[in-house]
């Protein structure tokens, strides 16, 4: 059995990090610098035939089940033993259930471990979110729409021209739209409504951007989509609005139809597209924003996002915290493919405090201007969060900061920027 573990082993991927340099010698420093990579994605369309779609949904419906059959063991293990199971432990019964149900045999062996390392990620954010007294919802069972993804994790895969040969699946049609760089460290295949991607996470060397000089703070917002320490502010994206709205109208369509029928479930399919429309709308803005901070920045300052917040109030929050993290993910990684430096800070009185001063100047959600009673600074409070954000990360203390209480400083908008 050792052997499967340090196959699993092999299997963990590490981001690269700079080794810390101390005391090295030249030659040290030139292996420092080639070691800065990073882990990227490249996102293809695959055409499957009738035949082979049947096998990837056939493959999702067994990865699903083994999914929902493994978190079943170990709810009950701990439920009434209190035994934990472990990943290697479940690792270990796989050939034991292909013999049992030889169906498995058809799937790629890295398909169904990768599954069970799935689950096993699940069940260690609840225990962190545990450990950090923050309600946890147990993980859950995934039910049909719910599972529409597979990986193969190191082999099994391949590429050539525009076929992409995947093990028992057999060779797919792909449309490879751009090159891919780097070395291929992973292969998921992925539906989105009727369609069949293939993501590919690549290992590759850093590709540094020119120096700026210049530092930012960001400041999140639910009306502007983020206010810049430098007073300007980007929109949400231009579309937002007219989608939300097609959102409510297809929410509301659903539920007058009745539970089963036909018109019900072409409903359904709606709403569904609609989200998705959004999500890549959001994504393609995300990007364009990313890019640009990227590009224009050397240091981007931001607030830690905490787990506490995502769990707590409305739901409109809650999409609002995700669709934040996402695009605080596409920073990070673009910053670090940029050789540009992220830092996370403290989000606690960042709206409070003021810029200028350093006055607590208490306000709820609604007050939008912040007005400093002792240094009569007034400026947008998102702007204020921005400057405070900023100051945060570069340790300065509100004293040193370059604004003074002249006067309040107009927005300007920089949706001609993007
Ligand atoms: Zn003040």
């Amino acid at each position: 059995m050792t052997g499967i573990c340090s196959i699993i082993e092999v299997e963990t991927r590490k981001v690269l990090k700079p080794f810390p340099v101390s005391n090295q010698t030249n030659s040290f420093r030139v292996l420092f610098i080639m070691a800065k990579a990073i882990i990227k994605s490249f996102r293809f369309r695959i055409n499957p035939s009738k035949a082979q779609s049947a096998k990837l949904e056939n493959t999702l419906n067994l990865c699903r089940e083994l999914y929902n059959a493994a978190l079943a063991e170990r709810r009950d293990a701990w439920k009434l033993n209190r035994i934990n199971i472990t990943r290697f432990d479940q690792d270990k019964q796989l050939p034991e259930i292909k013999q049992t149900n030889p169906e498995y045999k058809e799937i790629h062996s890295q398909v169904l471990q990768d599954v069970l390392k799935r689950l096993d990620k699940a069940f260690q954010s609840f225990f962190s979110r545990v450990k950090q007294g923050v309600k946890a919802g147990f993980p859950r069972f995934k039910g049909k729409n719910w599972f529409d993804s597979f990986c193969y994790a190191q082999s099994g895969f391949n590429v050539s021209g525009n076929r992409l040969t995947l093990s028992k699946i057999g060779k797919v049609k792909i449309k490879l739209s751009r090159q891919i760089q780097g070395k291929v460290k992973t292969c998921q295949i992925k539906r989105e409504l009727n369609k069949w991607f293939v993501i590919f996470t690549v290992e590759t060397a850093i590709e540094p951007l020119p120096k700026t000089g210049e530092s930012v703070g960001l400041d999140m917002g639910v009306s502007a989509f983020v206010t810049l320490s430098d007073g300007t502010q980007i929109d949400n994206f231009k579309y937002y609005e007219s989608t939300q709205k097609k959102l409510r109208v297809a929410q509301r369509s659903i539920s007058r139809k009745k539970k089963g029928s036909n018109r019900r479930r072409k409903a359904v399919l709606k709403l569904r597209k609609i989200h998705q429309k959004i999500k890549n709308q959001r994504n393609d803005f995300q990007h364009k924003v990313s890019t640009y901070l990227v590009k224009t920045y050397d240091l981007i300052a931001i607030e830690k996002l905490s787990i506490l917040g995502l769990s707590r109030g409305i739901l409109a929050k809650q999409m609002n915290d995700i669709a934040i993290g996402n695009f605080f993910q596409k920073l990070e990684y673009k910053a670090a493919n940029a050789d540009k430096e992220l830092i996370k800070v403290q989000p606690h009185f960042t709206s409070q405090d003021c810029s200028s001063c350093g006055n607590r100047v208490k306000k709820d959600l609604s007050v939008r201007v912040h007005y400093c009673l002792v240094c009569n600074l007034r400026i947008d409070r998102d702007f204020n969060a921005a400057i405070n954000i900023l100051n945060l990360a570069v340790g300065q203390t509100v004293k040193g900061s370059k604004w003074n209480n002249s006067s309040c400083l107009p927005l300007e908008s920089t949706s001609n920027l993007l």
